[in-house]
């Protein structure tokens, strides 16, 4: 069956990136938009446009009866989730199926067991990823804890099993406090998810987060595209990511890599996964998979020349990967910087009219945004509005083309984070590479301070 028609549930520049994806490959596109969006680019540029709700995320972009009865009105034949949203719902994915739709993802069941993150790490044990050492599994009890604690030694973390953005994780210094931590971990893990299971993971002091791109075809062949650096994090949140790393070796790509690829192979991975491991004196430690397209995909994209979308179409679609693995290269150096409606120092959010836009342009700049000049940004979303991807055969030479990149940006009428760009692309740590998962927010500090 041959995809033709492809309902995009996702707004802003993953709708569109996924729009430009279908239509290089002849695909009409249906975008669906809350009445918030209606005069958002996705909406303009896709072939038919469905208005699915109320601004609330969940009467719109969360709203499942809204986006199928979309598809099936406009008649398309594959829904995309872009990331976030439904992109990592299970329960999602299988209504799709059932609705004779191709869903654009990977298989429902490897959905669920990834967002798990006791499942998670189990699979990942198995399939033969380095762990973060820690209990096996969930701490049943606290003399359960005391004892796993004991043997990994303290710090440990506390993480809950449905956790997600850091909530219900807490770090303990020593056994006197693991009590009163561990049942603060559990009532905040209720309050937040409605699971208070917990388990426990030796707390790494400074380590680097270090994620690998895999690909699956769904029947036993998989890929990986290499790794992205996404150390540069506050609140556990990206802020510039590159590819390759700074610390990564050819040879420790390609051994790491082979290994995240078999474990996908083994697995029958479909589609597009990121593996995530935190990476402290040469070791990885696996911390969980996403089942999706990431928001930095594009530096993948700029060092091996593969388009990801294109590629999840492809798989979705039933055809092979489009390459294999030692047709791959890693070639040069890229860079994103995500562009945020923010106070570039207190971080507030600041929506509203964009005055006057102009992207910055010229030999290896990408930047993908649905801003325009009269667009007004709309409160009720993720604040990013543009993510900055630039190319260079060097780490050195992507910097400069960065800094200039960074200069041409006009965004005007709201705040946004350029200026905290253009600040961290002259610190020496950065230039150097020098950086763990903890710089930022501590470089962010000594700024205030
Ligand atoms: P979430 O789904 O809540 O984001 P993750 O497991 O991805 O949870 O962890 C989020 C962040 O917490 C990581 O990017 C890292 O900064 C930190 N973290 C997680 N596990 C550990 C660990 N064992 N040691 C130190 N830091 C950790």
């Amino acid at each position: 069956m041959a995809i033709s028609r492809i309902l995009i549930a996702n707004r802003g520049e993953i709708a569109l990136r996924i729009h430009r994806a279908a239509h290089e490959m002849g695909i009409e596109t249906v975008a669906v938009h809350s009445t918030a969006d209606a005069d958002a680019m996705h909406v303009r540029l896709a072939d038919h446009a469905v208005c699915i709700g109320p601004p609330a995320a969940k009467d719109s972009y969360l709203n499942v009866a809204a986006i199928i009865s979309a598809a099936e009105i406009t008649q398309a034949d594959a829904i995309h989730p872009g990331y976030g949203f439904l992109s990592e719902n299970a329960k999602f994915a299988e209504i799709v199926e059932a609705h004779d739709l191709i869903w654009i993802g990977p298989k429902p069941e490897h959905i669920r067991t990834m967002g798990d993150k006791v499942e998670a790490k189990r699979t990942a044990g198995a399939l033969g990823l380095p762990l973060v050492p820690g209990s096996d599994g969930a701490v049943e009890s606290i003399e359960d804890a005391k004892k796993v604690a004991a043997e990994i030694g303290y710090p440990v973390l506390v993480k809950a099993a449905s956790g997600g953005g850091g909530r219900g994780m807490k770090v303990v210094p020593d056994e006197e406090q693991l009590e009163s931590l561990v049942s603060q971990a559990k009532s905040e893990a209720r309050n937040a998810f409605g699971d208070d299971t917990v388990y426990l993971e030796k707390y790494l002091g400074n380590p680097r987060h270090i994620e690998f791109q895999v690909f699956g075809d769904g029947n036993g062949e998989a890929i990986h595209l290499g790794e992205r650096d996404c150390s540069l994090q506050r609140r556990h949140q990206k802020v510039l990511e590159e590819a390759t790393s700074p610390v990564i070796s050819d040879t420790e790509r390609d051994r790491m890599g082979g290994i995240v690829a078999k474990a996908m192979a083994d697995m029958g991975y479909r589609g597009a996964g990121t593996i995530e491991f935190l990476w402290e004196d040469g070791e990885f430690y696996f911390i969980e998979m996403n089942t999706r397209l990431q928001v930095e995909h594009p530096v993948t994209e700029a060092i091996t020349g593969v388009d990801l979308v294109r590629e999840q179409i492809r798989i979705a679609d039933g055809k092979p990967l489009s390459v294999k693995q030692d047709e791959i290269r890693f070639t040069g150096h890229a860079i994103e910087c995500r562009i945020n409606a923010e106070d570039p120092e207190t971080f507030a959010p600041s929506p509203g009219l964009v005055t006057s836009y102009h992207a910055a342009g010229g030999m290896h700049v990408r930047v993908d945004s649905g801003l325009y000049a009269g667009y007004r940004i709309p409160p009720y979303y993720d604040s990013m509005i543009a993510k900055l991807i630039v190319y260079g055969r060097t780490r050195e030479g992507c910097i400069m083309r960065l800094r200039r990149a960074l200069e041409e940006m006009v965004i005007e009428g709201v705040k946004t984070s350029i200026p905290l760009h253009q600040k961290l692309l002259r610190e020496p740590d950065f230039l150097s590479g020098d950086y763990s998962i903890k710089w930022l927010e501590e470089w962010l500090d000594r700024q205030k301070g």
